[in-house]
């Protein structure tokens, strides 16, 4: 179940969508002329909580800088409170947690700093609140629950360099305050977090991190800030309705019909023709992978399936229904012909070899060479396209226009 306030908000947007609804113009040449004058009227939207780990984890390291509390999650009751925290292991307890050499036997706590204060875990410094949730088995959730333009801000340059161009960072922040909204409002009862803060939901580095050479890099910059608020509350909709807005790198030519790879994919995740992506280095691409690598992938699959497989004689790709790529590979051991959905396959090669599902194989020798195009499922914004496009002169709505056909551009307001 949604927390209330997330609930009301969420369950109010079509609503919203009615009464409170801009409008705002696609199909205008040039410059949309809108009035940004954000915040006055955009709805006060719910934080976002983000798992900042991919499973949960045994200890981890904290660091604040400036004065915070510790309080049991969603309460106001202070458990500690302190100027600052040096880089501290927090590790479980019976019942609780130690940080440094503070007992807190509470199983949910959050570290809370003051004002735009931010906190670091791990490597990486995050603005909102931090939330540390016992799980079974000695282990814990990590969850940062941030305001949702401080983390659109975030996902903004995470997600799209700055060389892209504003209006493409722009739809970006609407594609991302979406896709963050919708994913909100489909979490499952019971949910601890809404996102992940990797390419799993939508890349989110924080406010800053350190690379793994030692340096401190930002994970979000005025500019990308200054984005967030320009387009604060502006969402994607499909006839009255927000929905979850796939995005991907590089479609390589064309988008992929969403259905082919989302069973919740809203109508205007159509595949429609894309040129502007050809500046990409992954526009296409060429990977080789030797037969015995390729034998042994598949044969990890196969084993996994339960399912005998011998050795690997031809691949094939199966028909493409799409313009979205391939849908199917099969493979013959001499005696019997195994069909592997095109998903799996790549999974199964590595997505760092096999970059999308727009590929050709071709025998090479003792090699098998695949040759493709794109990076990424291509369903909806092609990110490389939208650098394109703003490099052509087309603003943001135009951008989000070409990519999600049909769709219409609001603001949520609060009245
Ligand atoms: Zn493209």
């Amino acid at each position: 179940m949604l927390r209330p306030t997330v609930k009301w908000l969420i369950a109010g947007v079509t609503l919203l969508l009615f009464i409170g609804l801009l409008i705002l113009p696609g199909k205008r040449g040039g410059r949309a002329k809108l009035e940004l004058k954000p915040p006055l009227g955009v709805a006060r939207l719910p934080a976002v909580r983000v798992s900042l780990t991919p499973e949960s984890v045994t200890t981890a390291t904290l660091q604040v800088d400036g004065p915070f509390r510790v309080s049991p999650m969603g309460s106001q009751q202070v458990l500690l409170r302190l100027e600052r925290l040096p880089k501290t292991t927090v590790s479980l307890t019976a019942n609780g947690f130690r940080i440094g050499t503070q007992v807190l036997p509470v199983p949910r706590i959050e570290i809370v700093p003051d004002g735009e204060g931010a906190a670091w875990v791990g490597d990486r410094e995050y603005r909102g609140k931090i939330q540390l949730i016992r799980q079974s088995g000695g282990r814990v959730l990590i969850v940062n629950v941030v305001p949702l333009e401080d983390y659109i801000g975030g996902v903004v340059d995470s997600e799209m360099p700055t060389e892209f161009g504003t209006e493409a960072r722009k739809a970006q922040a609407v594609v991302a305050r979406s896709y963050a909204l919708a994913q909100m409002q489909t979490a499952r009862r019971g949910a601890l977090f809404d996102l992940y803060a990797t390419t799993r939901s939508q890349k989110y580095n924080g406010r800053r991190y350190r690379s793994s050479d030692g340096r401190l890099l930002a994970g979000d910059s005025y500019d990308s800030r200054q984005i967030a608020y320009e387009t604060a509350g502006m969402v994607c909709t499909d006839q009255g309705h927000l929905f979850c807005t796939y995005y991907s790198a590089v479609c390589g030519g064309s988008t992929s019909l969403g259905s082919d790879f989302f069973s919740d994919a809203a109508p205007p995740h159509q595949s429609v023709p894309c040129q502007w992506c050809s500046e990409s280095p992954l526009y296409q691409w060429q990977a080789t992978v030797t037969n015995a690598d390729l034998q042994s992938r598949i044969q990890k699959y196969w084993t996994a399936q339960e399912t005998k497989f011998g050795t690997l004689k031809s691949v094939t790709i199966g028909p493409v229904p799409h313009a979205g790529g391939v849908a199917e590979v099969q493979m013959s051991d001499g005696k019997q012909t195994l069909t592997m959905p095109a998903t799996a396959f790549r999974r199964a090669i590595g997505t760092s070899d096999l970059y999308s599902h727009h590929f050709q194989i071709e025998r090479d020798g003792t090699n098998w060479v695949f040759k493709g195009a794109g990076h990424g499922h291509g369903v909806g914004l092609c990110q490389w396209g939208a650098r394109g496009l703003a490099r052509s002169g087309k603003n943001f709505l135009q951008i989000l226009e070409i990519y999600y056909p049909g769709s219409q551009v609001v603001v949520l307001t609060d009245q």
